[in-house]
């Protein structure tokens, strides 16, 4: 599911991303197409124009964060939204006070209720360690009731069933009766469902519903069914107020609309989603990993957190003043090494920064990674003091130096130099730029 709309905001994603100023022109650019890309994924019409006035008004007003880029932040922005949108939080399962928990499957024919029936039992058997009785009260169909005792038997687990003649809301009174003198913790009652709604599915549910007051009614979904979907939901809420919803079938080519709208629409949490036929197909429904996934950002997030992590904004500022007053040691361009060498080659890097390629014509400041290891054993081998105040490294020391990094005098020579020069440079620029930072540029 979701190939077709990550495809497309993915594209328009890539586009803002790496801008280092978004104008308000750049927000409406990508809304407009945030918007086609999710009217076109069958998304709910209204539910699309809302969320894109929402993103249009979060952009413009967005604080500047430091550690993101004005592309990054509007990214976040749409994420967020997306993710409020599915529902924010993933919901849970209820658990009665007084076992067992009830819970009612409910949807139209061919949705995936006994299916999911299935796989529910075997998701709260293997993640909660629960012992559920299944409960065939879709007497229409025989097929229906065979369909649920196979599955029992793959999942060697009990159902209950009494026949096509027998009253589906009997059967769920039993059913329960059964499960609370056999210890079951969950009761999971399979309905029968119709190809469309009518009035007479509808009385048959509400009755069971008022018979065994359920702790859960799940609509069963099926998302390849795109904004009937939604046109099914509404109405099962507002007759059985539904307290959950399970998308099947989000493995198929679906666009995703229903996903996408059925929580906006009916204020109902989706719990899960079916992911497959197999009894191990189905997973709790993640709003955020679900925007991420749709928003294929994984990458950008991680690209997110690695500079938040490796590149401490504090740290860097910290190393800024220390230069200007002229107090930056070997200590910190140790330090600073280390943070340089946790990025990447070092060729890239000098590449990103700003004035780089200036920089880089300095002949003394040349380095490459195998330099750094050097630089590096030198300045371990140099006691505290020698870090702090370089001046009090005499030959003798130097000797010293050498002989413990295992270089030789010429290049700790060197490395003196480079120090010095480079304090030099460093209050250069420091004093040329006064701190004028990236930043949200918008009218
Ligand atoms: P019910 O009439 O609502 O009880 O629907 P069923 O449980 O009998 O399912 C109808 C069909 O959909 C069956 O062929 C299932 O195997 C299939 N199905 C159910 N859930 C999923 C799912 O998540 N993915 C896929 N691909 N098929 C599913
Ligand atoms: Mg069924």
């Amino acid at each position: 599911a979701f190939e077709g709309l990550a495809d497309r905001l993915q594209g328009t994603i890539k586009k803002i991303t790496g801008k280092g100023k978004v104008t308000e022109a750049d927000v409406k650019e990508m809304t407009r197409e945030v918007r086609l890309a999710l009217l076109e994924a069958d998304v709910n019409y209204k539910v699309v124009k809302d969320l894109i006035k929402r993103i249009k008004e979060r952009a413009v007003g967005q604080e500047v964060m430091e550690s993101l880029t004005p592309g990054q932040q509007v990214i976040k922005v749409v994420k967020e939204e997306l993710t409020e949108l599915m529902g924010g939080e993933q919901s849970k399962i209820a658990v009665a006070n007084k076992p067992p928990t009830v819970i009612m499957m409910v949807g139209l024919q061919g949705a995936g209720k006994t299916t999911t029936t299935g796989k529910l039992a075997n998701h709260l058997r293997k993640k909660f360690n629960r012992n559920p009785l299944l409960v065939a009260a879709d007497v229409y169909r025989p097929a229906a009731i065979d369909q649920l005792e196979t599955l029992g038997e793959q999942l060697e687990m009990p159902v209950y069933s009494k026949g096509t003649d027998a009253n589906p809301v009997d059967i769920a009174n039993e059913a329960i009766a059964k499960a609370k003198e056999e210890h079951h913790d969950y009761v999971l009652i399979d309905t029968a469902g119709r190809l469309h709604i009518d009035e007479d599915l509808m009385g048959e549910l509400t009755q069971i519903k008022e018979d065994t007051s359920p702790d859960e009614i799940f609509l069963v979904v099926d998302s390849m069914t795109g904004q009937d979907a939604v046109t099914v939901a509404d109405s099962f809420d507002d007759q059985l107020d539904i307290s959950g919803v399970v998308l099947t079938k989000l493995d198929g080519d679906t666009r995703g609309g229903a996903a996408l709208s059925i929580r906006a629409v009916t204020g109902k949490p989706i719990k899960f989603a079916g992911m497959g036929e197999k009894l191990d197909q189905l997973e709790a429904f993640h709003p955020d990993r679900m925007a991420s996934r749709i928003l294929g950002m994984g990458d950008v997030f991680s690209l997110i957190e690695k500079a938040e992590t490796e590149v401490d904004e504090k740290k860097a500022k910290e190393m800024q003043s220390k230069m200007r007053s002229m107090s930056f040691t070997f200590e910190d361009f140790l330090e600073q090494m280390e943070q340089v060498k946790s990025m990447g080659p070092l060729d890239e890097l000098i590449d990103m920064m700003p004035g780089a390629n200036k920089m880089k014509g300095m002949k003394n400041l040349q380095v490459d990674d195998k330099q750094l290891t050097h630089i590096e054993a030198i300045i371990q081998s140099m006691t505290k003091t020698e870090r702090v105040d370089p001046s009090v490294i005499n030959a003798s020391r130097k000797k010293r130096i050498a002989k413990g990094s295992g270089t030789s005098v010429a290049q700790v020579n060197r490395l003196l130099k480079q120090f010095e020069e480079m304090k030099k440079m460093m209050k250069q620029m420091t004093n040329q730029k006064k701190g004028k930072k990236g930043g949200m540029n918008l009218p």
